[in-house]
Parts: structure tokens; C-alpha cells; sequence
């Protein structure tokens, strides 16, 4: 599981601007809590290969007469709670304040591991300013220049070695080879009905649930087996056990999903039908996009529409999802249980297509057929040349063209071998991604 890390502070510190700097912000996921001063934002971090999810919350709002830790916003508390460690901003050209000493008492009792960094820092790592920060009792301040992108790899190198070492999970590729079993994450918006499509698998009788302990940080992994093909089922919906079985609860957890998301090998996109597609579907639908994940997206509730809706709701799937064009679409109403064979077939497709193999002589062929039917356009002086092409990774599927001039080969190529490249393996649901290396 991706480490959460959030940072807090009182407003205008400048956590948003080490968002920012901390993720690829187009993959930011905005939870709408209405009647808040800020919402929540969430998003994806990298340093090197060591993965992680930052939350950026609004700060605590100042209120006279009660405090502001007890009016502390509740997105703020809870996005605390989700977090394996909180970065504390404050702002050394401000200054310590009453507010930072109030906060720094708050994370203290909620027990949470707190990197303290002053921000605004810009130029003065030895500055007699950060002194005074010692007095928050959060150990050394870490002085850091969001703006200016100074003391950022230290401060995320410092956040993630407080994070305990995750178990080391085995690569995408070993879980093809060694038939490990398939991860699947169920995600979607609240009331799309994750709840009652994982309850109405685990009732299934053709699927085998194992009985299994509670693991750790709240992760909860089922293992299920359907027609001899196993299964984990990654936990979106808040999945608890009772007595003997597990059982869905209702409870949306933006972090639970992105780490699940993040965590799975097939994720199925649920929408709901008498909603239509939303602006939330989309968000989600990207960030699976993004994760490079196999993905199939099922429109539940399809028993409560009527003909008309159907058609509107086809139409907004394929302006609304057009980036997921290779996901297959099932239809169906976990409710009433129909339409979950359709989906089991779905979810195994895009699984045995994100592990394909593609050997490199038959990638190599395509490449130099596709050539001959449709050369690549001419970039500037040089014609780019395919000479061979060879598979780079699974989960997504990767596949690496080597040759001359390649860095100018336009996007509308890119999705004309693409084509070919899904065609010839037959692909659906799984993203292909294809890498050009030029060798001068
Ligand atoms: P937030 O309310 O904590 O999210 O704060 P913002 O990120 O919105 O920043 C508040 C103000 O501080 C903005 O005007 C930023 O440009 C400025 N700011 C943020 N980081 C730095 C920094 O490292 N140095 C300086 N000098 N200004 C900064
Ligand atoms: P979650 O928040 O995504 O886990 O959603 P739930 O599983 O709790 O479902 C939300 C609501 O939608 C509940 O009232 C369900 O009974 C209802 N629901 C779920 N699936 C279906 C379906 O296939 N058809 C209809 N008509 N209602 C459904």
C-alpha cells in the first residue's frame, strides 16, 4: 500500500504550493465536501521508484471563543487519520504562532508520526529564525522553500523513511508468471453500489470465499476463487468481517480507493446508472487511467432505467469516458445479481490481456508491416525508421520500438500501431503504452 502523507498547517503557509511540487497535480482528486472553506485534494508522488499519496487539506480555521482545535475543520481531522505520517508547514517569515503551538498539541495527542518543516525558507537552511521552531517539541524543523523547490527530496526522503518499510510485494510480471492471484479493486463513487456488488459476490455459490485474518493497517484483502481462477479482492467499499464472513459496510475513503486503485491488477470502474456519468466518474476513471491498471467498467442499477435513459446514459459513457475507449463496458444490477457472469468473463479478459506476452520477433514483424502499410510522417529532416520493437513490462502492457528519428512520431501514429498492436493481440481492457527509443 502507497504511504498517505498530509500535510497541515494554518492557512496560507503554503501547503498547497508544496502539493503541487510534491505531485503530478493533473492526477489530483478533488473530494467535494460541501460547506467547506477548502476541500480535501488528493495525489500521487514519486521519488525514484518509492510511491506515495499526499493529501493537501484547508487549515485550520481560527475561531475566537472556542479554540481552533476544537472548530479545527473536520477535513482536517480526518485526513490525519488517514495518514501514516503528517507534515506539519508552518512559515518561518511569520513566525511561531499561538495557532502552531495549538496544532502541534493536536498531532501530539493523535498520536500520528509529524515531520515539522518550516516553509518560506528560501536561502536560510542556517537561519537563527528556525531556532524558535524547536519549541513545538516536534524535534528538528526542516526548512524548506516550496516556492523556490528547495529541501523538497530531503523533506520526502525524511516523510517516507518515518513510514515503516512495506513488505516488498512482488512485481506485476511475478504475479503473472507464478499464478499469483488476480488483486481486483471495486471503485467508484459513494451509493454506486460497491457495497451490495461485493456482498452479492461473496454470496455467489460458484465463488469460494476464504476465511482469513484481519490484516494489517486496516487493509483487508478476501481471498475469493471463481471457476479456478484466484482471486484478492482489494478493499474500497470498507469491508468488515462478521462472524465467519465478510461482509461490505458503507464507506467511501478517497485514500482507501486511490491505494487500492494503485495496489490492484484489474480495477472495475462501477457508475450508476440512474446517476449517469458524472465529473467524479471522470476523475476516478483518469486516475485508473493513469495507474496503468486493466480496467472494466460495469454500469450497475441497470434494472432501474428505462429504455430512453439507456440510450442517453450509452452516449455519455462515450463522450464522458472516451479515454477508457478500450475498457469493456458490462451492463449490470448487483441488486438483482444479473449480469455478474458478463463480468466475471470481463474482468479475466482484461486480466489475461494486461499479462500478455508479446514475443519481440512477432512485435518486430507488426511494426515493419504497420510501416509498410503507413509510414511515419517525416519530422523535420529525418524519416523516422522502425527497426524492432520488444516488450518492456506487463500490467499495463509495454511495448518499446526501437529505431531512427523515432522522437518525432506524431500521437495519431502512436494510436494507429496501437491499434494494430490490440488487434493482433486482441486486447481489451488494459491500456497499451508504447515507448519510442531512438538510437542516433
Ligand atoms: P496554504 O493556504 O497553506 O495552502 O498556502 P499557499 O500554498 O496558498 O501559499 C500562501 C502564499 O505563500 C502564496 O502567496 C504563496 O505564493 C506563498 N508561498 C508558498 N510557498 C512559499 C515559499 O516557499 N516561499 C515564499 N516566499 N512564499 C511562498
Ligand atoms: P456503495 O456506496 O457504492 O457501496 O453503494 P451501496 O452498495 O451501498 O448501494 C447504494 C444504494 O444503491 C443502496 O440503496 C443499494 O440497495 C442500491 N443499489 C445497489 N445496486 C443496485 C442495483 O443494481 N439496482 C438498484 N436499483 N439499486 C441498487
Amino acid at each position: 500500500m502507497k504511504p498517505v502523507i498530509a500535510l497541515v498547517g494554518r492557512p496560507n503557509v503554503g501547503k498547497s504550493t508544496l502539493f503541487n511540487r510534491l505531485t503530478k497535480s493533473r492526477d489530483a482528486i478533488v473530494a467535494d465536501f460541501a460547506g467547506l472553506t477548502r476541500d480535501r485534494h488528493y495525489g500521487d508522488g514519486r521519488l525514484g521508484s518509492r510511491e506515495f499519496i499526499v493529501i493537501d487539506t484547508g487549515g485550520f480555521e481560527p475561531d475566537s471563543s472556542t479554540g481552533i482545535v476544537r472548530e479545527m475543520a473536520k477535513q482536517t481531522r480526518q485526513a490525519v487519520a488517514e495518514a501514516d505520517v503528517v507534515v506539519f508547514v508552518t512559515d518561518v517569515r511569520l513566525g511561531l504562532s499561538a495557532q502552531d503551538m495549538e496544532i502541534s498539541r493536536y498531532l501530539r495527542q493523535a498520536n500520528k508520526r509529524v515531520l515539522l518543516v518550516v516553509n518560506k525558507a528560501e536561502g536560510m537552511q542556517e537561519s537563527p529564525l528556525l531556532a524558535e521552531f524547536h519549541e513545538l517539541g516536534l524535534g528538528e524543523p526542516m526548512p524548506v522553500s516550496a516556492a523556490h523547490g528547495q529541501g523538497i527530496r530531503s523533506l520526502v526522503e525524511a516523510a517516507l523513511d518515518m513510514v515503516s518499510e512495506p513488505e516488498p510485494e512482488a512485481g506485476d510480471e511475478e504475479a503473472a508468471t507464478q499464478d499469483r492471484p488476480v488483486r481486483l479493486a471495486v471503485a467508484g463513487r459513494p451509493n454506486v453500489g460497491k457495497s451490495t456488488l461485493i456482498n452479492a459476490w461473496l454470496g455467489e455459490e460458484r465463488l469460494i470465499a476464504f476465511d482469513m485474518p484481519g490484516t494489517t493497517r486496516d487493509a483487508i484483502k478476501v481471498p475469493l476463487e471463481r471457476d479456478g481462477q484466484r482471486f484478492e479482492l482489494i478493499d474500497t467499499a470498507g469491508l468488515r468481517r462478521k462472524g465467519k464472513v465478510f461482509e461490505a459496510i458503507e464507506k467511501f475513503s478517497v485514500v482507501k480507493t486511490l491505494q487500492a486503485i494503485a495496489d490492484a491488477n484489474v480495477v472495475v470502474l462501477m457508475v450508476d446508472a440512474t446517476q449517469g456519468v458524472s465529473e467524479q466518474d471522470a476523475h476516478i476513471a483518469g486516475y485508473v487511467l493513469d495507474s496503468g491498471r486493466a480496467v472494466v467498467v460495469a454500469i450497475n442499477k441497470w434494472d432501474a432505467i428505462d429504455g430512453y435513459q439507456r440510450e442517453l446514459l450509452e452516449r455519455s459513457i462515450e463522450t464522458r469516458l472516451a479515454f477508457l475507449r478500450f475498457a469493456p463496458v458490462v451492463h449490470i444490477s448487483a441488486l438483482r445479481r444479473q449480469g455478474l457472469g458478463p463480468l466475471w468473463k470481463a474482468i479475466g479478459d482484461a486480466y489475461r490481456s494486461s499479462v500478455c506476452k508479446m514475443p519481440t520477433p512477432v512485435l518486430t514483424r507488426l511494426v515493419h508491416e504497420a510501416a509498410a502499410h503507413q509510414a511515419p510522417k517525416r519530422a523535420g529532416l529525418s524519416r523516422p525508421k522502425m527497426r524492432y520493437a520488444h516488450q518492456g513490462g506487463m500490467n499495463p502492457p509495454i511495448i518499446v520500438i526501437h529505431g531512427n528519428a523515432l522522437d518525432g512520431v506524431s500521437d495519431a501514429y502512436r494510436r494507429f500501431l496501437e491499434g494494430r498492436f490490440r488487434e493482433h493481440f486482441k486486447l481489451v481492457g488494459t491500456p497499451l503504452r508504447i515507448e519510442f527509443k531512438t538510437s542516433h
